[in-house]
């Protein structure tokens, strides 16, 4: 038995290099390496384990990883029931239902009696259970996609990000069973590590832009409406000219509006820093 909390992440797909990467903002030193199954980090009493991302729901379940890394998606295909701890904001898609563009089927009802082909055969029979549609699953793999054209199913339930490998097979999407994303997930029971609150930090410093300007005094009240901050913006006076430098947390997804407002209220040198770690 290690005294090392361990977090089980995915060796390989989709999930697995952007979990390495959260991993290492968090703070987290270790080496990746194709043969090893786990490593120990090196500047704390963390083991990371590589392993097929289905089967993290699992291990953390029973107790062989405190932590994971997985899609929502397969926590809910795998039954074992974990908490949520956070989720991680890459990985985003969702389980959409589709049949072939040729088909007369335009609604989920349509699907009672059709054979779906599908990667996750426990969310599916949950969804049309729980709609009272009686279906037939075909449980696959890979190659979700081509199941209609071979004629070993009616329709489909498959992972989709854009929806462009729909399309390309001649796919038509009619609903969306799930939708689904990156997130850690814990033992229901496990203790507090400072590894939750690193990796929430970097996930919430993500989405913020650190901005910096200067501005006159009449403007700071105009600037303090466009970016309020948490609580309110640090404003600072300079050495020189009246004028004040004004610090604030931006949504990177605002700055597009921001930037010209600000500049029209009278700010100038306008700095945007990306934020390495934020604890709200
Ligand atoms: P894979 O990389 O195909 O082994 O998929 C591993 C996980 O990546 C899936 O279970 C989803 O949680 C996630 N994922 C994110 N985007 C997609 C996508 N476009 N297609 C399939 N899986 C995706």
């Amino acid at each position: 038995m290690t005294d090392r909390t361990r977090i089980a992440i995915p060796n390989k797909g989709r999930l697995s290099e952007p979990a390495v990467d959260l991993l290492r903002k968090a703070g987290l030193v270790f080496e990746v390496s194709s043969r090893a199954l786990s490593v120990p980090a090196r500047n704390m009493p963390v083991e990371v384990l590589f392993v097929r991302a289905d089967d993290i729901p699992e291990l953390v379940h029973d107790d062989a990883a405190q932590f994971g890394i997985t899609g929502l998606d397969l926590v809910a295909e795998s039954s074992f029931d974990t908490a949520i701890v956070s989720e991680l904001g890459f990985g985003r898609c969702r389980l959409t239902a589709a049949v072939d563009e040729s088909s007369p089927v335009t609604s989920i009802e349509d699907f009672a009696g059709l054979r779906v082909a599908t990667s996750h055969p426990v969310t599916v029979s949950r969804f049309f259970a729980g709609k009272g549609i009686e279906i037939t699953t075909v449980p696959l793999r890979g190659s979700v996609e081509v199941a209609p054209k071979l004629d070993i199913a009616d329709a489909i339930v498959d992972l989709v990000s854009s929806g462009s490998t729909m399309m390309i097979n001649g796919l038509r999407p009619v609903a969306t069973v799930l939708e689904s994303v990156a997130a850690l997930i814990a033992r229901r029971d496990a203790p507090s590590s400072p590894l939750t609150t690193m990796v929430r930090a970097v996930v919430a410093a993500r989405r913020k832009r650190y901005v910096l300007m200067n501005a006159p005094a009449e403007a700071i009240e105009e600037i303090e409406r466009i970016i309020p901050g948490a609580d309110s913006p640090t404003v600072v006076p300079l050495t020189h000219n009246g004028m004040y430098a004004v610090h604030s947390v931006v949504d990177a997804d605002e700055m597009w509006k921001v930037l010209p407002d600000l500049e029209s209220a009278g700010a100038s040198a306008i700095l945007v820093l990306p934020i390495e770690q934020m604890i709200p």
